[in-house]
């Protein structure tokens, strides 16, 4: 059967772009549809310009330390207005680079939703068929608006913050997740007075226990108020925009605007999956195998609509692997056991590998390595920071497993620690390389003895 093209992508975010420019550079007719803006969540509404916002509020903190290394610093004022400008002139840039590269590469660009009419069968919205012979849904995930609540339309959610006409004063968020951290941390910063509330007992669930209060004390000292145990009840919408929120606890507070982060699903939602026979999750996510190949065997998935690994560079590294796979010279290998991930709160959070709590039910035996310290420049400057690290180090092997990195710059530091854990090192690896000094990564390659070690299911005195 001829097809009108050979591999159609719904969905111009990091995994669907990726998939398309290498699928088109091996020669294949490619289109991609967007309905949306292209880039995807990571560059219009996620990680680009969070990690931008995160660069803006940090001013504060390099504001306040200042003092102590002799300079004066006069009134400072922060614009929101201007950042949300700068912000989107820097993602306009991204996003016309983005349409360039697919254009580059060959494929074609449609800005239009595209569903499936039929088997190896796309429908775009102006009403265009087009038959392809592979269908590739790459369309992420969407926020979660959960749990419902009375009100709950009065809240955003992180599609909505970073273009805020007005900087809310002060911020309720809902939820203790990554996207929870870093928005109480970062809107603190910039000037709000933000209450976080969520229904765990810490920040951070799935993360090292240590780290988690490491992360938490850091947001307190910052001037973030926790509830923990607590979520909200109602919303109400006052004169003037004010939202009163009650919460579960009984009490009550105001705030200019309710950010509710408590995950995302995918975005499968009309795209016509049930009817092609394609299996879903109860959460709607496609369920693909190691090759990234749904059950219908014409029809793939990567990146966060697949609900695995819910990062860019894991949707950018599958869609990669899966045009390599169809059109060119055959499937790259996806290692998923040393993704490192960061919670880009002040001061950051790098993970890679298993937590404490994980080796404790995994491995037999494992040591665990940690330091806790005062970093070089809270010194001077009289923060309260600290920085904290921890290596799990499994016991026969002796190869390192996990690595938690709490402290300034810890993503630049966890992204190495990375590369080492993939070549397999072990703890003596890290004995063996010299320390750069004075950093506070040198204290990676300075752990001497264990603080802790696990052995035949117990921990040892
Ligand atoms: P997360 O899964 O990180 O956190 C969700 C939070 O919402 C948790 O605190 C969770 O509580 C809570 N929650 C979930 N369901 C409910 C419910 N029904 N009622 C009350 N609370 C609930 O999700 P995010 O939305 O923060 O982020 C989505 C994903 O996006 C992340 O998992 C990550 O993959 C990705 N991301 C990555 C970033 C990065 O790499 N820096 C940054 C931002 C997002 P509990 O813990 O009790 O389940």
């Amino acid at each position: 059967m001829a097809f009108d093209v050979d591999f159609f992508v719904i969905g111009a975010g990091s995994g669907g772009v990726r998939a398309a420019r290498i699928a088109a550079g091996h020669g294949a007719r490619t289109i991609v549809a967007e309905e949306s803006r292209i880039g995807g969540t990571c560059v219009v509404r996620g990680c680009v310009p969070k990690k931008l916002y995160v660069y803006a509020s940090r001013f504060a903190d390099e504001f306040a330390d200042a003092a102590g290394f002799g300079w004066t610093v006069g009134e400072t004022a922060f614009d929101w207005p201007s950042l949300v400008a700068a912000k989107e002139k820097e993602i306009t840039r991204l996003s016309a680079a983005y349409r360039a590269n697919l254009a580059a590469s060959g494929a074609e660009f449609v800005e239009e939703r595209a569903t499936l009419a039929a088997p190896q069968r796309v429908r775009l919205a102006s009403g265009r068929e087009i038959s392809a012979r592979h269908v590739l849904v790459a369309t992420g995930a969407r926020p979660t608006l959960q749990p419902g609540f009375e009100g709950l339309e009065h809240a955003i959610t992180s599609d909505e913050i970073f273009d805020l006409p007005v900087f809310p004063q002060r911020l309720l968020v809902v939820g203790g997740g990554y996207i929870a951290v870093e928005f109480a941390s970062l809107m603190r910063r910039l000037g709000a007075e933000v209450t976080q509330v969520m229904r765990g007992t810490n920040v951070l669930r799935g993360f090292d226990d240590d780290m988690r209060a490491g992360v938490r004390d850091a947001m307190v000292r910052a001037g973030v108020a926790f509830r923990f145990g607590c979520l909200p009840a109602r919303i109400e919408r006052r004169a003037g925009g004010t939202r009163r929120v009650a919460l579960s606890d009984g009490t009550a507070v105001d705030v200019d605007q309710v950010l509710v982060a408590t995950g995302r699903h995918p975005y499968t939602n009309g795209l016509g999956l049930e009817a092609a026979g394609v299996a879903l999750t109860p959460h709607g996510a496609i369920l693909v195998d190691e090759g990234l190949t749904s059950n219908v065997p014409w029809l793939h998935a990567v990146g966060d609509v697949t609900d695995h690994v819910n990062l860019t560079p894991v949707a950018i590294r599958e869609g990669h692997a899966l045009a390599d796979r169809l059109f060119g010279a055959g499937p790259r290998p996806i290692r998923y056991d040393t993704i490192a991930s960061v919670v880009f709160g002040t001061p950051e959070l790098g993970a890679v590998g298993l937590t404490e709590a994980e080796a404790a039910v995994r491995l037999e035996k494992f040591d665990v390595y940690e330091a806790n310290f005062r970093p070089m420049k809270a010194t001077l400057s009289g923060s309260g920071e600290r920085a904290i690290m921890k290596l799990i180090v499994e016991g026969k092997s002796q190869k390192v497993l996990g690595a938690h990195i709490l402290c300034a710059d810890a993503g630049e530091m966890i992204q190495l620690v990375a590369v080492a854990m993939t070549l397999g090192a072990t703890k003596a690896d890290f004995d063996a390389t010299m320390a750069v000094h004075p950093t506070a990564a040198e204290e990676l390659v300075t752990m001497r003895a264990p603080s802790r070690r696990f052995d035949g299911g117990e921990w040892m005195a």
